[in-house]
């Protein structure tokens, strides 16, 4: 069937009986780029928009790490390799959770992230950035990091990935641990467009009693909670792929 595209006018032939002779199948669009034109177009665009949008369209992403990792972490790169298309924005987070959070804020209200992905305790600070206007998508959050680091112990730690500040050890001590627990009892969780849970159900990490209580609390704040087997708490692969396929069937 002939039609006109929505985006440059031209016409260009559709075939809708037979999808894969539809040249919007012959594009592998970026997660970025369907997303947009899911959002934008109600019908299908031609070959050449199509390709346009998938080379040029690569809005901002923010990928906020967790506990004793920094910009280099590891998952942010399965997380990339996955939800394509974005320019990821990586800030490596203080230590005290206040300044961690003005950071995430300034870097949300600088660059607006149209998605923003966090694990383990960066997914409890993206449940808490002022970006209304994101989507975001949370894998295994420690909500409870106070709890957490009482778990893990007083004591000097390194951190597993290079940091970009060159400071590669911290001190938990009580002080910290109180930090945590004063920003738990004190911050609102802000929703934001879309809101994704991906957690695991074998977390060896905060154990299966927390990752139910989180995702009931999620649940209770407007999230899409899901749960997968295939992982425990650090992100892989599996995981990657859980939160795509659950980021296109909701977003
Ligand atoms: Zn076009
Ligand atoms: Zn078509």
């Amino acid at each position: 069937m002939e039609k006109t595209c929505p985006r440059c006018s031209r016409t260009f032939n559709c075939n809708h009986e037979d999808i894969l002779h539809c040249q919007c199948s012959k594009v592998n669009l970026t997660f970025a780029a369907s997303h947009y034109i899911k959002n934008e177009y109600h019908d299908c665009l031609c070959g050449g928009c199509l390709r346009d949008i998938n080379d040029n369209h690569h809005p901002y992403a923010m990928y906020v790490h967790g506990f004793g990792s920094g910009a280099a972490s590891s998952s942010s790169l399965v997380v990339a390799k996955r939800i394509t298309g974005y320019e990821w924005l990586k800030p490596e987070l203080p230590l005290n959770p206040d300044d961690a959070l003005s950071l995430l804020n300034d870097y949300a209200s600088t660059f607006r992230p149209e998605i923003i992905v966090g694990t383990s305790m960066g997914g409890m600070f993206a449940c808490y950035v002022n970006a209304p206007w994101a989507i975001k998508a949370v894998i295994n959050p420690a909500m409870e990091m106070d709890k957490s680091l009482r778990k893990k112990g007083y004591g000097k730690f390194d951190f597993y990935c290079e940091r970009e500040d060159g400071v590669q050890s911290g001190v938990i001590d009580e002080a910290l641990i109180r930090s945590y627990e004063k920003f738990r009892t004190s911050h609102q969780i802000i929703q934001g467009v879309t809101n994704i849970c991906v957690m695991s159900s074998d977390d060896e990490l905060l154990g299966h009693e927390v990752t139910k209580k989180n995702g009931a609390s999620l649940a209770e704040n407007g999230f899409t909670v899901v749960f997968g087997d295939k992982f425990g708490h650090r992100l892989n692969e599996q995981t990657a792929k859980l939160l795509l396929d659950t980021l296109r069937s909701n977003s």
